[in-house]
């Protein structure tokens, strides 16, 4: 797998909301190899503080045809010192990006795509609704609405204030469901609970497919969900890692095949080889 290190433009640094940002980065070559649910490292000053590069999913792949786009975004969260720095960056900067890194998800041929999203979780679904919806290459019309009819995802914060990218998803045309832990917006409840009730209505099936990202105590839930209902799951794990590349053991989980890297191995896994 092409991993790029490179000097990349900033073209956008733009505060979507308190605390959260969406950073625009020209990176063509990232672009074109990148799959959803794979990260990119920043390096984010010149001097050593912060020390190590920070991990961020690609949020999306811009421009008209995706094969040729030039553009990743990254949604972000001012956590830390990291990220504070990273909000102060302006249009014109460049940034040390390294990437694509890791395994992103698998595009399976399957009849449902259930997407659920907790908090920040929801960053790296928007690239796997862009590419379920539009495919790797342009599609016809007739399947770019079956791919519509047929994606739903399912966003969750702890109130509204904490929703993002409600009309980024309903802009691509798929299903979008809310949920906010004190009833703000949406269904009032848990994102998964709200699984539950989609799953129940859709009948899903074994060509369902649910993809998630966020908490991993909501990870854990859907892929209780899942197995339950033998439905195959994919979850995005975040862990604190340093090197990125699987090389210092950092960010390891335990799984029925042992110790695996989530920088190398995941960070998309099968809900069933993680031992929670
Ligand atoms: C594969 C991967 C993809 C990620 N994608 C995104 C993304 O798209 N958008 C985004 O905003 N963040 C993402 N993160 C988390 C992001 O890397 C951290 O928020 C960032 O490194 C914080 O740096 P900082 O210096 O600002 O804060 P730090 O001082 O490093 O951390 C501040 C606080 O943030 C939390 N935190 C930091 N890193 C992590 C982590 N890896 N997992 C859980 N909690 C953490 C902890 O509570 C910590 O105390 C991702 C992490 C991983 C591993």
């Amino acid at each position: 797998m092409k991993i790029l290190q490179n000097k990349t433009k900033i073209l956008d640094n733009a505060k979507i909301s308190e605390g959260y940002y969406k950073i625009t980065l020209q990176a063509p070559l990232i672009s074109r190899i990148a799959q959803p649910g794979q990260f990119i490292t920043l390096r984010i000053s010149d001097n050593y503080r912060p020390l190590l590069r920070r991990p961020f999913s690609i949020h999306s792949v811009s421009g008209k045809n995706l094969e040729g786009a030039g553009r990743i975004e990254v949604l972000y969260e001012v956590v830390g010192p990291g990220t504070e720095l990273l909000s102060q960056k302006e249009p014109g900067d460049y940034l040390d990006v390294l990437g694509p890194l890791g395994k992103g998800f698998s595009m399976f041929d399957t009849r449902y795509s259930i997407l659920v999203g907790g908090g920040m979780g929801i960053a790296p679904l928007y690239f796997l609704a862009q590419r379920l919806i539009a495919g790797n290459t342009p599609a016809s019309s007739a399947g770019r609405q079956y791919a519509r009819r047929n994606t739903v995802i399912l966003i969750g914060a702890k109130t509204k204030k904490e929703l993002l990218c409600q009309k980024g998803f309903a802009n691509l045309g798929c299903g979008v469901r809310i949920s906010t832990d004190d009833g703000s917006a949406g269904f009032k409840g848990r994102v998964t609970d709200l699984l539950r009730i989609i799953l129940r209505a859709r009948h899903a099936t074994e060509r369902t497919t649910i993809y998630a990202c966020g908490p991993k105590a909501m990870l854990y839930c859907v892929s209780l969900i899942a197995g339950r209902q033998n439905i195959a799951a994919e979850v995005s794990l975040e862990e604190y890692m340093a090197c990125g590349l699987g090389v210092c053991a950092g960010c390891e989980v335990k799984t029925k095949q042992g110790y695996q890297a989530v920088c190398k191995h995941g960070p998309v896994f099968d809900s069933r080889v993680i031992k929670w």
